[in-house]
């Protein structure tokens, strides 16, 4: 799928090509249309998954499609951190756009405060806030919500944790009823339910599911030490019929090893990782897609929305950390009914993991032994690795130890203040 299938505003469609995003990430092809067609929705999406471009891209169209130039949009964000995160990107998606947007958050200077009222008082289509900054200024009427059309609670399991469950409900109590109400949270406990329920009219509730894993993926793995590693990748790759090979690590060292080693073994081998520049970045991909590369070697920065049909082979150097990571990595390969295989590599230390995903996806992934010249391999004991810790739920991702790296979109103008003026 590509972006241009949702038909959005060339505008828009021009912030998207200056972003570099070039295919929707899952959670993105499932949250647009449902936002387009004027739905509640509920999304169990972290941080990572493109959840912001999902909402925002649909809502720019919506704001550029309506007459009025007032307060439209509200995004609610936890933390002061998140707010600026989501700012950034309505700046570089939104770079394009005639409408104007403030960041309201506190643990600023007075002039910040400043700089945000007076934001308020010329008039702004979307604000983003956090809940405490959002309340004063609402209290104190520099904010109008009366025609606001769009409300979004990002990170609202975390909201909770940290208890703005009132701070919430205060706000909602300045808010016209008449909405459209969009919550997106890491994890999908009763509390997050209980909300929606309250805030909500008949959501609908998206959650990145194994469903998304395509049928056709052939899923193995092998139990490796750490050093028999990039033997493996050799015995895999050498002498085989794969034009298209990808291989996902977690560390930007373990991907530039790897490439070195493929390259001296004369690989048309390529890396894609943070330290790369998005320009950098798109030009190995176009070699990659047009096989002048054969081999793919990158971090989590290219799990979501890589746009490159007929992957033969993905590599999961190591053990994802989510399992939705896992879902992104190996949903790379048999796309659009195609078939492929998927690889992931256990250590010890790993197995924990590995059997999370296991769980999470419902089904044992075949192991296979190592060739004999790499010697043995550990077995697969993962209860024992980490006695009594099978308690993984299913529908709770862990938050912890993540290690995405966000491929950070371009700041594509000059902030000034926490206002982006009209254009
Ligand atoms: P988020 O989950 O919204 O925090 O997004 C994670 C990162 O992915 C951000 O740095 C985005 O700029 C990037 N991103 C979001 N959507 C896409 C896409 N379709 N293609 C490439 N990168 C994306």
């Amino acid at each position: 799928m590509t972006f241009g299938e949702f038909n959005f505003d060339d505008r828009i469609q021009e912030g998207l090509e200056a972003m570099g995003y070039i295919t929707p990430t899952i959670v993105q092809e499932k949250v647009i249309p449902q936002i387009l067609n004027n739905r509640d929705v509920i999304a169990c999406a972290q941080t990572g998954t493109g959840k912001t471009a999902a909402y925002l891209l649909p809502i720019f169209q919506r704001i550029i499609t309506s007459e009025s130039d007032k307060l439209n949009t509200l995004i609610i964000a936890p933390t002061r951190e998140l707010a600026q995160q989501i700012d950034q990107q309505v700046e570089g998606l939104g770079y394009f756009l005639p409408f104007s947007s403030a960041s309201l958050y506190g643990g600023g200077s007075n002039v910040q405060w400043d700089t945000g009222k007076m934001a308020l008082r010329k008039g702004t289509e979307i604000i983003i806030a956090t809940p405490g900054r959002l309340i004063s200024h609402l209290a104190l009427k520099h904010v109008d919500p009366s025609e606001l059309k769009h409300l979004i609670l990002d990170e609202a399991d975390k909201m909770l944790d940290m208890g703005f469950h009132e701070d919430i409900m205060r706000i909602l109590s300045f808010l016209p009823k008449e909405r459209q109400t969009l919550m997106f949270s890491a994890t999908m406990p009763g509390r997050i339910r209980d909300l929606a329920r309250k805030i909500q009219t008949e959501p609908e509730e998206i959650n990145l599911s194994v469903s998304q894993l395509a049928e056709g993926v052939l899923q193995g793995a092998y139990m490796t030490y750490d050093q028999q590693k990039i033997g493996l990748i050799k015995h895999l790759v050498t002498g085989k019929q794969l034009p298209s090979i990808l291989i996902f690590s977690a560390t930007k060292k373990a991907v530039k090893d790897m490439t070195r080693e493929l390259q001296k073994l004369d690989f048309k081998a390529d890396e894609v990782h943070s330290d790369r520049d998005q320009a950098d970045r798109g030009q190995v991909l176009r070699k990659f897609k047009n096989r002048e590369i054969q081999i793919l070697v990158a971090t989590d920065v290219l799990s979501r929305g890589i746009d490159v049909e007929d992957i033969d082979l993905v590599i999961n150097y190591d053990v994802p950390q989510d399992p939705e990571d896992y879902i992104h990595r190996v949903g790379r390969t048999a796309r659009a009914e195609q078939t492929g295989v998927a690889l992931t590599f256990i250590t010890p230390k790993d197995q924990h993991q590995f059997q999370r995903i296991e769980r999470f996806l419902d089904m044992e992934i075949r192991k296979f032994p190592l060739p004999q010249h790499l010697g043995e391999g550990p077995e697969y004991k993962p209860g024992k690795s980490r006695p009594g810790t099978g308690s993984y739920d299913k529908g709770k991702p862990s938050r912890d130890n993540k290690s995405h790296q966000q491929g950070k979109g371009k700041r594509m103008n000059e902030k000034k203040g926490n206002y982006r003026g009209k254009r």
